[in-house]
């Protein structure tokens, strides 16, 4: 848990760094059509190599591929500019390759860690929310979840958060990293009370089927839009209670570094995470979740009605 705070809280000092600082050659649409930029592969470069310094060999499941870095020489000096900010002006640029690789697993083995750099990339370059998620996985189950969003508005006033949950306990950071507050889940009277969060991109989560739900359960509050997991996070600690992931397209799989981290924050925070159908999300088939379509996670209390409202809706849109 220490190194993966540690990981975490560098990864957050150099995006909040880059983020509004990026130039026009430090950003690459990839085969996907998503956006990366120099701060993606730059975090997750930072946090392989805080991990393997601490423990030593590590197995992980990263979003970034260094191969995607190949013959882009602008791009690959922005990453090791970025990278050199946190480690040191002597870091040269194939120790940052070889970092970077070092989340080329596949999710396979028993016991992995799994990392989404940035998570919200579009987010983060509209100077909004984005979160680093970092997540180790043993035998499919999730059991340790750091969620850093250094962006995050604090109930406090201050500004960044980094949530960390263990089995039986989910805590929050928030300026002092040395003081914990534990985080909570919080169930509204009636379920008409309760705040939805969701994408801001209608692209990532249908914004038409959420509204037909959220009337379907009579909750007046507009939704939250955020970008990232800083939704589980919104959960977890209650600035909302629902959070609604709902497909946008049957063929699209999840990836797990996009849930594993703030899934299990929600959790440990005495939440409740299932797909749209209501499963558990199963993290044991490599890098994406085969089995599950969309996700939705609540405080707990309201979970089964809130489903059979997804499910009403998305069988009878
Ligand atoms: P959010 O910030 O909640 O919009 O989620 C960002 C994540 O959405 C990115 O990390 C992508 O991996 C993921 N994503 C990309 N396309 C889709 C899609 N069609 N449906 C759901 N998630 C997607
Ligand atoms: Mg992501």
């Amino acid at each position: 848990m220490r190194a993966a705070v540690q990981a975490v809280r560098v990864a957050s000092e150099l995006c909040t760094s880059a983020q509004g600082r990026l130039a026009t050659g430090d950003t690459l649409t990839k085969g996907d059509d998503s956006p990366v930029t120099v701060a993606d592969f730059a975090a997750q470069a930072v946090v392989c190599a805080t991990l393997t310094d601490q423990l030593g060999a590590v197995e992980l499941v990263g979003e970034e591929q260094s191969s995607d870095l190949a013959d882009r020489g602008e791009l690959r000096d922005g990453v090791v500019a970025l990278v050199r900010g946190q480690r040191g002006d002597e870091v040269d640029a194939d120790t940052v390759i070889d970092w970077i690789s070092v989340g080329h697993s596949d999710g396979s083995g028993d016991r992995y860690w799994t990392l989404d750099p940035i998570d919200g990339t579009k987010g983060f370059l509209r100077g909004d929310q984005y979160a680093i998620a970092l997540a180790l996985i043993e035998s499919g189950e999730v059991v340790l979840g750091v969620l850093g969003c250094p962006n995050l508005p604090n109930p406090d006033g201050s500004r960044g958060a980094v949530f960390v949950a263990a089995q039986g306990s989910c805590e929050v950071y928030y300026s002092n990293p040395d003081s914990p507050i534990s985080a909570a889940v919080a169930t509204p009277a009636t379920l008409a009370e309760a705040r939805v969060c969701e994408s801001v991109e209608s692209g990532h989560s249908n914004h038409d089927h959420s509204a037909l739900i959220t009337q379907r359960l009579g909750i007046r509050a507009e939704p939250y839009r955020i970008d990232s997991q800083c939704k589980y996070g919104a959960v977890a600690r209650g600035d909302a209670s629902i959070y609604l992931r709902l497909p946008t397209r049957a063929d699209y799989r999840e990836k797990i570094w996009d849930h594993a981290a703030g899934k299990f924050v929600v959790e440990q925070a005495g939440g409740r995470v299932t797909d749209v159908d209501g499963m558990p999300l199963d993290f044991s088939h490599g890098r994406r979740l085969e089995h599950n379509r969309g996700v939705v996670a609540t405080d707990g209390r309201f979970h089964d009605e809130v489903v059979a409202a997804v499910q009403h809706v998305l069988s009878n849109p």
